[in-house]
């Protein structure tokens, strides 16, 4: 038996909201719902790690306007934004 290809494992962000920065624009909701809704309070939350692809999460959270939302890498190592 041989083994010829090679599986590509897919990145896996994390998204963090910072509750005390979120403005309650639902921004990030927009662009990946199945990842963020919003709170009782209106603010916004992970409903779902890794619900939409890393790329919509990250757009997502450059969308945000007040940057609230930190991205970390499979490692632990903070995406975005950079610091
Ligand atoms: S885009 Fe930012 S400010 Fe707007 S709901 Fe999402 S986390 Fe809150």
């Amino acid at each position: 038996m041989r083994y010829t290809d090679q599986v590509k494992m897919p990145m896996a962000y994390k998204a963090v909201v910072n509750k005390d920065v979120c403005v309650s624009t639902a921004a990030c909701v927009a662009t990946a719902v199945n990842t963020f809704e919003l709170d009782q309070d209106g603010l916004s939350s992970v409903k779902k790690q890794n619900g939409n692809t890393d790329d919509l999460i990250l757009k997502a959270a450059q969308g945000c306007p007040v940057n609230a939302i930190p991205i970390f890498d499979e490692n632990g190592k903070k995406i975005y934004p950079k610091e």
